[in-house]
This record gives C-alpha cells, sequence and structure tokens, in this order.
C-alpha cells in the first residue's frame, strides 16, 4: 500500500490519540448494516453512550457524521422558522450554533460573553425575561476555541421554567469529564467521537429527553433535513429497524473499542486522569513561565490555552513541534487567533507521558526562537504525584 501516514502525537483539540485497540475493531470484517450481529453492536453501543451521557433516554445514540452533524441535528429537528432561540457564544462553538440556527429561520437572541469568560446565570435570567416565547437555550459545555468550561447547574430549572429546551453542546467535554445529562437535566446533548472518547472523527453521540422527544413527536410538517431527521432515524435503532441510511458500520466498531474500554478503566476513574494530567500540564506550563489564558475557575482540563510570548512566531513553533517533533498542537481561533495556542487533554492524549513529551519538545523550540525557559517537568511530576494542584 503506497499511502504514507506520518507518526504523530495529537495533542491538539482533537482529533485526539486512537489506541490499538480501537484501531483492530475498525479493522474486523464488515457486517451488512440489518444484520442482527450488527443490530446486536448497535444496541450495546447505545447502551454504553447512556453511561457516559450519564442518562436513561431511550434515544440516544451516534449521528452518522462528525460533531457539526449532531449539532444539525439537534436543531434542525427542535428549531423552527420564527422561533425565538438563544445561543450563548462564548467562543466560535457557540457563534457556529447561532449560525446554523438563523440559517434555519430563527430568530437567535446571542448572550455574547469576551473570550475566556463565561456566562452567568444573572445574564441567562435577563435574556430570558427578553425573549418569553423563547423555545431553545443552546450552549456550549466545554468551549474548545477558549478552553472555557460553562457552569451549567440550575440552567435547567430556569430554561424549564420558561418552556423551553436546554440544547448542550458536550463536543470536548463527554468522556473527559462530568456530562450528567439527566441530573442537569439537559433536554438535548450532542458529542464528537474524536475529541474525549477516543475514537476516530465520524460519529456524533447524542441524546433526545422526553420534553425534546413529545415536542418533537407534536411537530406536523416535516424536518428539513432528510438526512437528519430523528423520527425516521428512530425507526432503525428501535422498533421496525426500519432502513434509513447506512450505518457507518466501521466507526460503529471504533466507538464500541473505545466506549468498552472507558467503561472497563471505569468513567469516573477516566474523568480523573483527564483531570490530574490536566493539572500536571497546567503546573509544568506555568513552571516555564508560560501564561494560561482563562483562570482556574473555569478552566477547561480537556483543552489548556496558553498565551503564545512575545517575540515568538506561532506558526513556527507549531511547524517545528509537527516536524521536528511529531507533535500536534494547535493555534488560537477567532479573536485569539495569534495569541494563544490551544493543547488538547483528551481521551488517549491524557497520559503523563505525552504531557513530558511536549513540554520537553516545547521548550527546545522556544530556545529556536531565542526564548530561554526552565524545564517544566520537575513541577509536571510533581503535580502528578501529588495527585493534582489541591
Ligand atoms: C470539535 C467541536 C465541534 C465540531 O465537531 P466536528 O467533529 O469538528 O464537526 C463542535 N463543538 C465543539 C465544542 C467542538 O470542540
Amino acid at each position: 500500500m503506497s499511502l504514507a501516514v506520518p507518526e504523530r502525537l495529537l495533542l491538539g483539540p482533537g482529533p485526539s490519540p486512537v489506541s490499538d485497540r480501537v484501531r483492530a475493531a475498525m479493522a474486523k470484517p464488515l457486517l451488512g448494516h440489518m444484520d442482527p450481529a450488527f443490530l446486536g453492536i448497535v444496541d450495546e453501543v447505545q447502551a454504553r453512550l447512556r453511561e457516559v451521557f450519564g442518562t436513561k433516554n431511550s434515544l440516544t445514540f451516534p449521528v452518522s457524521g462528525t460533531g457539526s452533524a449532531g449539532m444539525e441535528t439537534s436543531l434542525v429537528n427542535f428549531v423552527n422558522p420564527g422561533d425565538d432561540v438563544i445561543v450563548v457564544e462564548q467562543g466560535v462553538f457557540g457563534q457556529r450554533m447561532a449560525d446554523a440556527a438563523r440559517r434555519l429561520g430563527a430568530r437567535v437572541h446571542s448572550i455574547r460573553v469576551p473570550f475566556g469568560e463565561i456566562c452567568s446565570r444573572e445574564q441567562l435570567e435577563d435574556t430570558l425575561d427578553r425573549v418569553p416565547n423563547v423555545r431553545v437555550v443552546a450552549v456550549v459545555k466545554a468551549e474548545t476555541s477558549t478552553g472555557v468550561l460553562q457552569p451549567l447547574d440550575d440552567w435547567a430549572a430556569l430554561v424549564h421554567g420558561r418552556g423551553a429546551l436546554l440544547l448542550v453542546d458536550t463536543v470536548t467535554a463527554l468522556g473527559g469529564l462530568p456530562v450528567e445529562v439527566d441530573r442537569m437535566g439537559f433536554d438535548i446533548a450532542f458529542a464528537g467521537t474524536q475529541k474525549c472518547l477516543g475514537a476516530p472523527p465520524g460519529l456524533s453521540p447524542m441524546t433526545v429527553g422526553e420534553a425534546a422527544w413529545q415536542r418533537l413527536a407534536a411537530r406536523e410538517d416535516p424536518v428539513p433535513s432528510w438526512y437528519l431527521d430523528l423520527k425516521a432515524i428512530s425507526q432503525y435503532l428501535g422498533g421496525p429497524r426500519a432502513y434509513h441510511h447506512t450505518a457507518p458500520v466501521s466507526m460503529i466498531y471504533a466507538l464500541y473499542a473505545a466506549l468498552e474500554a472507558i467503561h472497563e478503566e471505569g468513567l469516573e476513574q477516566v474523568w480523573a486522569r483527564h483531570r490530574l494530567v490536566a493539572e500536571s500540564l497546567w503546573a509544568g506550563l506555568e513552571a516555564m513561565g508560560l501564561q494560561l489564558l482563562v483562570p482556574r475557575t473555569h478552566r477547561l482540563p480537556t483543552v489548556a490555552t496558553v498565551a503564545i510570548p512575545a517575540g515568538v512566531d506561532d506558526r513556527r513553533v507549531r511547524g517545528r513541534l509537527l516536524e521536528e517533533h511529531g507533535i500536534e498542537i494547535a493555534g488560537g481561533l477567532g479573536s485569539w487567533a495569534g495569541k494563544a495556542w490551544r493543547i488538547g487533554v483528551m481521551g488517549e492524549g491524557a497520559r503523563l507521558e505525552h504531557m513530558m513529551r511536549l513540554l520537553v519538545a516545547l521548550r527546545a523550540t522556544l530556545a529556536k526562537e531565542g526564548v530561554d525557559r526552565p524545564s517544566g517537568l520537575e513541577a509536571l511530576e510533581e503535580t502528578y504525584r501529588k495527585g493534582g494542584q489541591g
């Protein structure tokens, strides 16, 4: 085979590294999408997704497509032309949801939050007061563009009190930190396989609660997307097992293996590993005199945003990390383009040895820019040994 693929350590904000076990699952022989043996695998994937989402929702499944397909599915099924929709925009992915909702003809009321900050409960309440007929409130729990973790305690009660549905982007959260759909009262949530779940890009796990399902069941006009029509897709997942579209069979195998690995390690242990490796990385970066852009109070464990030191060329450094060290990290997005690096601590990437390798490579690369920094390794390892920053 002439396909040439270099070795890389993927420490950007997705895709994250995939284990041999997951790759081996993808190489298994194909089954037909209507084969009872395959349908059994789909059932098991659904059951394991309920575990990671923390839900009993029967409509919990992987949408065929990347995380953005889960976003489109969430919007196209629950947002009608003319609907009032509140979207929290704390970064690029919130902006994207607002754009997608507008394209569906919704009246979008944005809550704009500066990069690096969170939306307060007061901001949400003020906006709910201004938009009495709101149908959907959409928010990103883990904003990958800024590295912010949006607290959503009490949001469901506020949103449900106005008769609206709470739609949550959990792409960079699911598998990396608690999502707890039922306990938090999320009505609709979607994610992606290539961030914290440890599978390649290509599926978007999604879950739909009873209130949302009732609203969809009552909808008489057909959903404007044929492919992402949840009522039609649900006929394949359960009941008559009717063909809708061909399931991406090998991707479902990959997700199966990734979810099985999470189950074996233990979901809470997996969250704790992400947290511990993230805190160790923060300590290492700080020991190198690098500044994290998001305050600890709402810093996301799964993506660290680091200020690029003065006099350092963003693209040259990332290019060197990739070419000379085989390590991928990402640049900033939106208003943080050129100002920040984004380091993913996700899935199989969330391991101490990977962060050690990154800090060594980053220090050497910064030195080539004429920026000499102390090693961050001791602080990294010590924090890891202590079990976190405390
Ligand atoms: C990556 C990401 C998406 C989009 O997922 P794709 O798989 O790139 O389509 C949406 N929201 C957030 C928060 C993300 O990090």
